[in-house]
């Protein structure tokens, strides 16, 4: 028999609304022994069942939910159908990639499950209680669908701590390459998934690398957090003139570096720099260097509530630095993955930094994390990356 957790009264409202988590606060009472991961039954204060859920002692978000039904039975069989409906719902991406995220957790009814697919390879996340405890039914599920790829585990990640988690990189299955090649819109790039950020390289950025790039042709661009150079990349391609990449990561720009003469791009329209961004556009005001194209997109500023005050002073001083080194009518493409901060206030600071650079902006488009990385309607934290595409006069 399943552990069951009752809800306080009038607290069942997100579940029936299919919202995935039940916070400690709306617990009324627990039966039957529970351990971290566990499967457990929810009930209302009235005893109705609204669904089953994986039970993660150690978060605020105690009981994350796998079904919505009380019927279903959380095997590898239920692993096996999330994962294939989430592979069908991504048919139309793979004629754009053979690089993209197969389950994007919550959003695929997986909490706490994320798998990238990369050619020959698959490369997980698992980042809660319950996903933790179904690692072997996940792994199971992704053998049958995919026999011929091997399995990496990325869960080293520091957020694993708040579900009382150590961080994890294993090896789940099969070989695993130190480098593999990527063809994403036409563009190669080399990804390291052992040693590289996330899964290997940011996937959710495909869309607006497209839509940037389609700004470049002939400009002086400026690509700042590159990375390994997924918007340097897509900019050259479509005719850039010259593009200055800056990241704070040595192993990050040395791929950078690598990915050009994959392209049959010749090396002198690319300069890296080894910088912290605040410092490196400090520096470029003082110098009064210019450009016609600048990208921003910095890691993630706020990680909780509390920060995200702190992380507005943050994106307002790039932005605010950015507009200071763009030549009259040039272009910022500004991005911010803070989940907490939202698109309104985004536009916002994006907006007050324009003030105080005294440059007008007019936005052009709107940006947000690619179609593999979809938001589930009933789970509005799953939209997290947005971006603005503004013309500076
Ligand atoms: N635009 C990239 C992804 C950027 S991820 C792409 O399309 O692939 C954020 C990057 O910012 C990371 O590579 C990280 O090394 C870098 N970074 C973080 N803080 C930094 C800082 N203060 N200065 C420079 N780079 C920084």
């Amino acid at each position: 028999m399943s552990a069951t957790v009752v809800l306080q009264t009038g607290r069942e409202k997100s579940l029936l609304r299919h919202h995935p988590w039940v916070f400690a606060s709306a617990i009324k009472s627990t039966q039957g022994r529970l351990h971290s991961g566990d499967t457990v039954i929810v009930l209302s204060a009235e005893g109705k069942i609204l669904g089953l859920g994986s039970w993660s002692p150690e978060s605020t978000i105690r009981v994350r939910m796998w079904s919505f039904s009380a019927d279903e039975v959380i095997d590898k069989t239920f692993f096996l159908r999330r994962i294939q409906h989430a592979l069908t719902a991504r048919q139309l991406i793979k004629q754009n990639t053979d690089a993209f995220r197969l389950v994007a957790a919550e959003n695929d009814g997986l909490p706490g499950v994320t798998i990238d697919l990369y050619p020959g390879l698959l490369v997980c996340q698992l980042l809660s209680a319950g996903a933790e405890k179904h690692r072997d039914k996940i792994v199971w599920a992704l053998r049958k669908l995919f026999p011929s790829h091997s399995i990496l585990e990325r869960s080293d990640v520091a957020i694993r701590e708040r579900e009382g988690l150590e961080p994890v990189r294993q090896i789940l299955y099969g070989e695993i390459p130190e480098e593999i090649c990527i063809t994403e819109l036409g563009a190669k790039f080399l990804v390291s998934p052992l040693e590289g950020h996330k899964t290997g390289f940011y996937l959710d950025q495909r869309s607006s690398r497209a839509l940037v790039a389609s700004f470049a042709r002939d400009k002086e661009v400026l690509n700042c957090f590159s990375y390994t150079g997924g918007f340097t990349v897509h900019c050259l391609l479509q005719g850039a003139k010259h593009v200055t990449s800056v990241d704070s990561s040595g192993p990050a720009l040395s791929l950078l570096q690598r990915q050009l003469a994959l392209n049959n791009l010749p090396t002198e329209l690319s300069t890296t720099l080894n910088a912290d961004v605040f410092a490196q556009l400090r520096q470029w005001r003082q110098q009064g260097r210019l450009f016609d194209l600048i990208i921003l997109d910095p890691p993630k500023f706020a990680e909780s509530k509390q920060q995200v005050t702190r992380a507005c002073r943050g994106y307002k001083d790039i932005n605010m630095l950015a507009l200071q080194l763009l030549r009259p009518g040039g272009f910022l493409a500004t991005f911010s993955c803070s989940g907490l901060l939202s698109e309104d206030l985004f536009r916002k600071v994006v907006a007050d930094a324009a003030l105080d650079a005294n440059r007008q902006l007019l936005y052009l488009h709107r940006m947000a994390q690619d179609q593999d990385h979809p938001v589930a309607a009933s789970y509005p934290e799953g939209f997290y990356l947005k971006g603005l595409l503004a013309k500076c006069e």
